[in-house]
This record gives structure tokens, sequence and C-alpha cells, in this order.
């Protein structure tokens, strides 16, 4: 059993899913040992530089990629057109330009990309009310704007590069990606994991997002409470994984309702 995480790709590092028969998401169809994958990415690391540039050109084609291989909703559909109207006028964070896309998958997820482009899964807008999604969405593009996907998808690349056997990298030009190279960094993203540090940051950033947008300020603290409340009632075995490595995820959401108390006493 294997946690889908994504960090170009991670959403909260919350929402993870077994990847059992349900799972819809395409991540290049291959079974490989992403551990192993990642120790070689560090590896590799100090031998190849990986411009801000190039990390944006690899972003933006792993999300062509992932949007070739999964079934994106038209904004003439519920959850396309539900998308739209919530993230009506918020067209960029911190000059960074964002686009919105709905995947009909049933794998509970989300992800931000490093060049602005932020993916959300159906099965959890069938989870979330509109101010917990976003909440979420903006959580997600708190990673962004902190540099973290930056740092995720470089690590996924060279994990690739590595398992490619050089050639994919050289000096600090990034070559043409094949197909199957670029499933295999969309897939090193799944283990990828943000520390407690930059998951704080990142339900601030989604909290100052919510209370922006004109979204309650309980919003973070509710969905974070909803994944708690989901992995402890009818469909623990759902999520059952998800805490088992995430064990700060109640800490997480107390927070967030302080933080949004607090906020509701001084406004
Ligand atoms: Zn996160």
């Amino acid at each position: 059993m294997k946690n889908l995480f994504f960090s170009c790709l991670t959403l909260l590092a919350l929402l993870a899913v077994p990847s059992n028969a349900s799972a819809q998401f395409r991540i290049g169809g291959k079974k490989i040992n992403t551990t192993k994958l990642l120790n070689a990415g560090k590896d590799m690391a100090a031998a190849i530089t990986l411009s801000d540039e190039d990390i944006a050109r690899l972003s933006r084609e792993s999300v062509a990629w992932m949007d070739a291989h999964n079934p994106v909703a038209a904004d003439t559909t519920s959850y396309g057109a539900r998308l739209k109207r919530l993230t009506e006028g918020i067209t960029d964070a911190d000059g960074l330009p964002l686009n919105f896309k709905v995947y009909l998958v049933t794998d509970v997820n989300a992800f931000a990309c490093g060049d602005g482009s932020i993916r959300v899964f159906a099965a959890l807008m069938d989870l979330m009310d509109d101010n917990e999604l976003m909440a979420i969405i903006g959580h997600e593009i708190g990673h962004v704007v902190h540099a973290d996907t930056k740092h995720a998808i470089k690590s996924a690349y060279l994990a690739s590069a590595a398992r490619n056997a050089a050639g994919a990298a050289e000096g600090s030009t990034l070559a043409k990606l094949s197909d199957s190279q670029l499933g295999d960094v969309v897939t090193a993203f799944t283990d990828a994991r943000f520390s407690q540090k930059q998951e704080y940051a990142a339900d601030q950033y989604g909290f100052e997002f919510s209370v922006k947008h004109g979204f309650s300020p309980y919003a973070m603290a509710k969905s974070l409470e909803k994944l708690v409340d989901l992995s402890k009632g009818a469909k623990a075995s759902f999520v059952e994984k998800m805490f088992s490595s995430h064990p700060d995820s109640e800490a997480r959401a107390a927070r967030m309702r302080e933080q949004a108390d607090a906020w509701q006493a001084a406004h």
C-alpha cells in the first residue's frame, strides 16, 4: 500500500489515499521504489544545478502531462462550474498567475504546481463545503508561494534522472523529457513529504487566503477537523494510513481553530 502525496503535488499532507482499486489518478502506471529514488536523487543533487527557469518548465510539463492523462471537468459540468464560481477573481498569488481545473477522479486529493496550476479532485469536492475547499486550495497555494513545491519538484526530477541513469540532465541544462520520464517525475512526487514547519506555514497561508477572499476564518480549521473525523469514522480504512504518518494533524486543526477564534475576537 502506498499513499499518494502530491507536492507539485502534495495536497494537505493529510489527504493521502491508499492506492487501491478505486484510485484513478494516473501517476505513470508503474510501480517503483520511490524512497530509493528520492535517496538517489539526493546523491545527484550536488552534481546537478537546476535554474528557476528549468524548474518552472518542469512544473509546466508535469502539469501538462497530468492534464493529458486525467479526465478534466469542463466548466459546464457541476464540478467545473463550482470551482469556477469559487475561484472567480482569484487570478494570482503574490504575483504568480493561477489557473484551476478539476479532475473527475475518485481519489481524495488536490495539488498545486510551481507554475501556479491548481488541480482539485472531484472526490475532495464531494467531501468539503465551499469554505473548507477554498481553505485547502489556499493551503496548497501556500506551498507554492513558500517555494516548498519548487524544492519537491526538483528532488523528484533528480530522482527520476538518477533512475534513468544520467542523460536526463547535463550540467545546468534540462534535457527534453520523454513521456515516460515525465511519468517518473510525477511518480516520484507521490512520496514527497513536507515538514511540519512547512505544513504549519501552509495552514497559516490557507487561513489568511480564506479571510482575504471572503471565506470563513474557520474554514482551514474545519477542513482539518473533517479529515481527522474521517480518519476515525466509517471511512477510517480509507484514510487510515495518513494519520499513522501524520500524527500532528489534530494539533494542526486545534492551532487553526485558535487562530480563527482570535481573528473573530479582533473583528
Ligand atoms: Zn500541505
